[in-house]
């Protein structure tokens, strides 16, 4: 029988519908003004399954708040100049205000190229050099990367401590883990980064008041890889045996941690509140600029 959990749950559902309803409040404020509304734009090509339901949950979640969203999709042939000239004429329409192209992209496409093509005042996932290095110096006018935007979002949210704790995270991927540990130490946190070279993981992860997983592997973070107490953040989304599970083995981790996130219903919906903030973000920026 498996006992029952103690960590306290770090809700992503209530806490990224939160967020969603207050910005829905700002966005019927510029529906009431008669303000032209923030747009996004999604950009799908290929046909992996993930992506389709990824997209159109982002469309769909737009919708709902009153946000305008438009989603493209192209086909696994697209050519880089084809998806080159689509972005080119995004970053000249005044009416869009953040661009996301889905991730990944198929592999005659180069995705660096692709990601630095997008205006940086239109890249709404943070992921162009451009935001990546106001990012790292810490410069609030960057746009963050939306899954580690929201897992501080979350902590914040349950007042999670972050200055002086040791946070270790599990992945250094340019979309999850390095922006993860970047944001952690602006909050003044003791930042440790693991990988897939990391010797000895569990030792090193026992160490984290704060520990992040971002990995792909299923139930890779076991019991014996948490400190008690410690706050626990599966980004992981894996499919196994038909089912959804995260980087962390949920049932063991919770026994020891104080805070844990479920797979489903933690960091994912997190992620498309904070793609939303992002999109609100870019359309201030670029209305004080006119
Ligand atoms: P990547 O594959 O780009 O990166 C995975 C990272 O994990 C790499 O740094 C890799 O190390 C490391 N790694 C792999 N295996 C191990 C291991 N056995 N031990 C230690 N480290 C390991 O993945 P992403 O960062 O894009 O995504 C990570 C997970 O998060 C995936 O499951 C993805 O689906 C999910 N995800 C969830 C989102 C959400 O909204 N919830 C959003 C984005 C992603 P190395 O660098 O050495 O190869």
């Amino acid at each position: 029988m498996t006992p029952s959990a103690t960590a306290t749950i770090l809700d992503g559902k209530l806490t990224s519908q939160n967020l969603l309803d207050s910005l829905s409040v700002e966005l019927g404020a510029l529906t009431a003004q008669g303000a032209p509304l923030p747009k996004l734009v999604v950009v799908l090509v290929g046909d992996d399954p993930a992506s389709q339901v990824y997209v159109n949950k982002k469309a769909k979640t737009a919708q709902k708040i009153g946000m305008l969203s438009q989603l493209l999709t192209y086909p696994q042939a697209t050519s880089q100049a084809e998806l080159l000239a689509v972005i080119a004429q995004l970053n000249q329409d005044a009416s869009v205000h953040g661009i996301l192209v889905q991730l990944p992209l198929p592999k005659h496409i180069n995705t660096l190229d692709v990601i630095t093509a997008i205006d940086p005042k239109k890249d709404v996932d943070g992921l162009h050099p451009l935001n990546m290095g106001l990012l790292m110096s810490g410069d609030p006018s960057a746009c963050k990367p939306c899954t580690p935007a929201g897992v501080m979002t979350l902590l914040n949210a349950y007042q999670v401590p972050l200055a002086g704790k040791n946070a270790v995270v599990l992945g250094r991927s340019n979309i999850v883990g390095k922006p993860m540990g970047l944001l952690l130490l602006q909050e003044n946190a003791t930042v440790t980064y693991c990988h897939s070279k990391t010797a000895d993981l569990p030792a090193v992860c026992r160490q984290a008041d704060i520990l992040v997983a971002a990995v792909g592997v299923p139930n890779l973070v076991t019991a014996d890889f948490i400190k008690p107490g410690a706050a626990v953040i599966d980004v992981g989304i894996n499919r196994l045996e038909g089912k959804l599970v995260g980087d962390v083995d949920f049932a063991s981790a919770a026994q020891k941690a104080g805070f844990i996130t479920p797979v489903p219903g933690g960091v994912g919906p997190m992620t498309i509140a904070t793609l939303m903030a992002n999109t609100l973000f870019l359309y201030r920026q670029a209305q004080s600029r006119h």
